[in-house]
């Protein structure tokens, strides 16, 4: 049997949702529960993925199937489509899987021409509103179908009003708006070149196909990007018989939600506008009045509608996103769905519907967005200002959360002005580790290069600090102290705003709310963590992000990053030291600094956490992220070192690498030179001993953590390095202490050798970030430049750094977790890579049957729950 394309409302449910998309199915589903609806039928999402598959073209099976419904629809209605007498008008809406803006939305009054419209105005003896659907009809169809643009039309209906000197749309005669048809017409036909197509059918075909196209629109590709959804879906188109809330002062139309979907509270939360057609309430064109004064205009239709709002939202389970329609006085069902809503809103229409009876915990748990809970735990735009503002560029949503400041290019202006109690933004080419205090006091970061696992994305994430990267369109002249953005020059003390979440730039001061957690956020962590079986820890430097992570309920510290903890003005000359040392005698010289402030920094980690797990990293600096730059910086080293200036710039030149990230960087270095790894092993042991003495009522096991493993002999060496130093620290002390010596997993070849490797490590933690980097093989710093292009191309749909890569990535995690497991049954595997902290990765990794995933801080709330998800929707045996 050939495949069916097109489904009357009658002939679907609301569980074909693939097939249907979100709004078709909901329609049938309204249609089945004997509701309200005005019919027609769904051209289906398989249609739209045919129509690609055929060129862009709607086969002539297809078209025949979507006539032959029509002609069910003209049987239903008792009109005619075309139809001089009686007329049928329909509209045309797109309606994929998941609700998605950016894509066409909606037509209405398809089916009117010159001809049709004069009948149309006879038969319902309402010229005005016959003239007004026309006129309408063209506007979105030149705009939506065939791209004109709004803007002409708008100023037609301006210069119209002003001559005849109103100021309402519903003032003007239906001569008016007979004549702004005709002046409609005229500038589509300047604007095209050929007439505005008058041939229903023609007319029907073409709105189908837009519909189709705008699937493929940019702003649709970014927003299915942005949000998980494979371009594979398709979307569907919704045919409908017109309904009409435009005849007269009986008609209205409006869009209505069960709850509120601000605050979640429950009572019916909508507006309405009288003698109107849809798209004027999404206008703003005039101002509506809400839900509860139609039930003073007219009662009746009220009261059905509060009876279907209930009926639907017992139906879903869910809060509902409705639009109505009201035709002389008939109440009519245009749509429902499961509402958007804000974080809070989410929390507490979740909390609510189980202390209802209406869900259960687990589906309490499912319903509520992991990423949503950003909002809750970073600032926000103000809703009001932002809708308002217009981006200037848009580049990596590298951390989440939204900025509002002045421009500063460098960190020491960043920490003057703050201390002036100025807020700022800090706009860099890249981030260093110099730059740390500069980003600390700074509400957001923006960087011109790096990509989502940059410097700057992994250390603002971990402060909780909102981070566009990669912004490549900006031209920065940091000297005379201004950048240049799609044509705007922004000056040093310039505001400037950013939403880590979209990525967007705004070139203007937009007002932020703080961060707001009610308990209705620990009632849904603590479902969460019920259902879930994958631990959650957190990658934590600082005795700082330790507790935030722990206040977020991290259950440990999965990556403690020790590079990271030489970030400190103070202390990173002694960093440098050890790094461009060239024998022994002076690296350990530099070690000896290094030594007491790592210890001190392990023994505060240990406290933060209580006892609770941490792993310790031993070091893994790519060497371009440390060799210092400034001429400054390079004097006072040499003068440390007893060196000529000269003479240390050519041991820096020596330390120069072209592939820093393949460079010496990770166990290489302990190989190299194994007192930094004898120098870190006392640090840890030391601080756990001395923890330990204070709080015996834990149970420390340090666990050391070895980077960028390919071979086991190489693991070997390095281990053997650590466990000489810490049973020597440990006999010193006089006390016996279990700790564990385990190993990133982050080169392709330590993924492939797992069996291997895990006869020496008694864990693996996935190294993501380098892995990913090395199984594509580009840059994880550079390819932000090119992923752009592999995006509209639709070579890539994703960030492989911001969330894995299941297919390559993940294939190399699943083996090696298999093959780690068969060595060492009981081994404990992890993830630290940035993907850790995302959900659809959370998924893969608790389907894969990892221990535990470690995200920045502000993530741990974000990957508990997309843990919980993962394990109710896949339950481990
Ligand atoms: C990784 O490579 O995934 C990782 C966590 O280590 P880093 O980002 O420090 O290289
Ligand atoms: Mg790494």
């Amino acid at each position: 049997m050939s495949k069916k394309f097109v489904y009357m409302f009658s002939e679907g449910n609301g569980s074909m949702r693939e097939l249907l998309g979100g709004k078709g199915a909901n329609l049938a589903e309204m249609t089945r529960l004997g509701m309200p609806v005005p019919q027609g039928f769904t051209v289906t999402t398989e249609a739209c993925t045919q129509y690609y598959a055929d060129g862009k073209k709607i086969s002539d099976e297809i078209q025949a199937e979507i006539y032959k419904n029509m002609a069910e629809l003209e049987k239903i209605s008792g009109k005619k489509f075309g139809d001089k007498e009686n007329p049928l008008l329909v509209s045309v809406r797109s309606g994929a899987r998941a609700s998605m803006p950016g894509m066409m939305d909606t037509i209405l009054n398809l089916g009117l021409n010159d001809e049709v419209v004069e009948s149309f105005a006879k038969k319902t003896n309402n010229p005005r509103f016959a003239y007004d659907s026309y006129r309408r009809f063209i506007q979105m169809y030149s705009d939506v179908v065939m791209e004109v643009g709004k803007g002409y039309f708008e100023k037609l209906i301006d210069e119209m009003k002003e001559k005849k000197g109103v100021k309402l749309d519903t003032e003007l005669d239906a001569d008016d708006l007979k004549e702004l048809a005709r002046l409609f017409k005229e500038e589509f036909k300047a604007k095209k070149g050929f007439d505005f197509p008058s041939d229903p059918k023609e007319q029907l075909m073409g709105a189908i196909m837009a519909v189709f196209r705008s699937w493929d629109n940019p702003r649709a590709i970014y927003y299915r990007r942005m949000n998980d959804i494979p371009s594979s879906w398709g979307t569907a188109v919704n045919v409908q018989m017109m309904v009409f809330g435009n005849t007269g002062d009986t008609s209205g139309t409006g869009v209505a939600f069960t709850r509120n979907p601000a605050t979640g509270e429950k009572k019916l939360f909508g507006e309405f506008l009288m003698n109107a057609q849809g798209e004027d309430v999404v206008a703003g064109v005039r101002t509506p009045q809400t839900i509860d004064q139609l039930k003073e205009i007219m009662p009746e239709a009220y009261e059905q509608f509060v009876d279907i709002c209930g009926k639907l939202e017992k139906h879903y389970r869910d809060m509902q996103d409705m639009e109505f329609t009201i035709e002389d006085k008939k109440l009519y069902m245009l749509q429902t769905r499961n509402g958007k809503r804000t974080a809070t809103a989410a929390l507490q229409i979740a909390c609510d519907l189980v202390d209802e009876g209406m869900i259960s915990e687990q589906e309490a748990v499912l319903m509520v967005d992991p990423k949503q809970l950003d909002a809750l735990l970073h600032p926000q735009f103000d809703a009001a200002a932002l809708k308002a503002a217009k981006p200037i560029g848009t580049a990596l949503p590298a951390s989440p959360g939204a900025a509002c400041g002045r421009v500063v290019f460098t960190a020491e202006e960043a920490v003057e002005m703050a201390e002036k109690g100025e807020k700022v933004v800090l706009v860099r080419l890249e981030t260093s580790p110099e730059d740390i205090h500069g980003m600390d006091v700074s509400e957001g970061i923006l960087t011109v290069r790096g990509g989502m696992t940059s410097h700057a994305a992994v250390v603002a994430r971990g402060m909780g600090t909102c981070c566009v990267s990669g912004c490549g369109e900006i031209k920065m002249n940091e000297e005379e102290g201004y950048f240049e953005l799609a044509g705007r020059t922004i000056k040093r003390g310039d505001y400037i705003s950013l939403d880590g979440t979209t990525g967007n730039i705004y070139g203007e001061a937009i007002p932020t709310v703080p961060a707001s957690i009610t308990g209705n956020f620990g009632r849904l962590m603590a479902w969460a963590d019920k259902y879930r079986d994958l631990g959650v820890r957190t990658n934590a430097d600082t005795p700082r992000d330790a507790k935030k992570a722990a206040e977020f309920g991290a259950e440990g510290i999965g990556l403690c990053r020790t590079e990271h903890m030489f970030f400190d003005a103070d202390r990173i000359p002694a960093m440098r030291e050890m790094i461009v040392s060239e024998t022994v005698e002076q690296r350990e010289k530099a070690l000896a600094k290094l030594l007491p402030m790592q210890r001190g920094d392990f023994e505060a980690l240990y406290e933060a956490m209580e006892g609770k797990a941490v792993t310790i990293r031993f070091l893994d600096p790519p060497l371009h992220e440390f060799l210092p730059t400034a001429e400054e910086d390079i004097v006072a080293l040499a003068k440390e070192m007893n060196m000529t200036v000269e003479a240390l710039k050519a041991v820096i030149a020596s330390l120069h690498e072209f592939n820093p990230m393949m460079g010496h960087r990770g166990c290489r270095l302990a190989v190299t030179y194994p007192e930094i790894a004898a120098m870190q092993t006392r640090a840890v042991i030391e601080a756990a001993v001395n923890v330990q003495k204070k709080h015996p009522e834990w149970n420390i096991e340090p666990e050391i953590m070895i980077p960028l493993v390919g071979e086991i002999k190489e693991l070997a060496y390095v281990k053997g390095v650590v466990v000489e130093t810490a049973d020597k620290v440990l006999a010193e002390a006089g006390i016996t202490m279990k700790y564990h010596v385990g190993t990133m997993i982050e080169i392709p070849r330590a993924a492939l050798t797992a069996d291997e490797i895990a006869t020496e490590a008694e864990f693996f933690s996935f190294g993501t970030n380098d892995l990913t980097q090395m199984t594509f093989g580009f840059s994880r710093d550079d390819a932000g430049k090119f992923l752009g292009a592999y995006y509209d191309k639709k070579i890539y749909e994703q960030d492989p750094f911001a969330r894995l890569d299941q297919k390559g990535v993940g294939k190399l995690v699943d083996m090696a977790a298999q093959l780690g497991r068969k060595t060492r049954p009981d081994i404990h595997l992890g993830v630290c890579g940035e993907v850790g902290g995302d959900p659809s990765s959370v998924e893969f990794f608790h389907k894969v049957g990892l221990t535990y995933v470690s995200c920045s801080p502000y993530r741990v709330p974000i990957a508990r729950l997309a843990a919980a998800q993962a394990a109710i929707k896949n339950p481990r045996k």
